[in-house]
């Protein structure tokens, strides 16, 4: 089994950027988990199927073909052969990813994807149940969470989105169903260290994380 680092947390907390540039410094396996929820999303919306028939979602799941792809040092999520990255980020696929990942088929369906991806790889992984449910067995859990306002202007600025109080609702909205769902909620590992980002640059918080791989991975010191 390789080191795998999990990260979970809160929508716009600094999980992807954050994790992205930890993978980056160690070169290990990075995976942003939320861009397999979003691509059965816009898979469902493509369909034309309403995202809350579940019946409807879990039947599609046969014709669907996910793959996650590194592209000039990018995740590029591949659905049916198409390279979709681009398009996983609209406010529809915002709406429609949360009524899908509430679907315990569809997470089974996603967790083994995930798990087949990272194999036995050093890898940063980011999401909101890899410490509790994809990886529980993880080296090293974080979970991230920022005040609200902060995240939103974070996001807004992420996503080119230009109304700042929208994209507050969204994350709250985001967060609230997330929180709340039977299967796999957004929840914070007992195991999992607290990193509240809300005063921390993007630099500081990759120093915190790497700082405690390096204390138990002996690979990573030259860093
Ligand atoms: O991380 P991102 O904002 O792209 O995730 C989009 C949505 O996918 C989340 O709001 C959540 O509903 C779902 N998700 C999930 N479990 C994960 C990652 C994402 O349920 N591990």
């Amino acid at each position: 089994m390789g080191f795998v680092v999990a990260i979970d947390g809160t929508s716009g907390s600094g999980k992807s950027t954050t994790a992205k540039k930890v993978s980056e410094l160690l070169d290990w396996l990075y995976l942003d988990t939320g861009a397999t929820y979003r691509a059965v999303a816009y898979f469902v919306l493509q369909k034309g199927i309403n995202p809350n028939d579940e019946r409807k979602v879990i039947q599609i799941l046969d014709e669907l073909n996910i793959e996650i792809k590194k592209i000039n040092g990018e995740q590029r999520t591949i659905v049916n052969g198409e390279d979709v990255s681009d398009k996983l980020r609209t406010e529809q696929v915002n709406r429609a990813v949360t009524p899908v990942s509430k679907i315990k088929e569809v997470r089974k369906y996603l967790v083994g994807i995930q798990r087949k991806i990272v194999d036995d790889k050093n890898a940063v992984i980011e999401g909101r149940d890899i410490g509790t449910v994809v990886f529980p067995d993880a080296d090293i859990k974080f979970f991230m969470d920022a005040d609200i306002s902060i995240r939103a202007k974070r996001r807004k600025q992420q996503d080119g989105m230009n109304d700042l109080e929208k994209v507050k609702k969204d994350l709250e909205r985001r967060d609230y169903h997330d929180s709340k769902r039977k299967e796999s909620p957004l929840k914070k590992a007992d195991d999992a260290s607290l990193l509240d980002t809300s005063s921390l640059t993007i630099d500081e918080q990759v120093n915190i994380v790497v700082a405690k791989i390096k204390k138990l991975h002996e690979g990573v010191n030259s860093i």
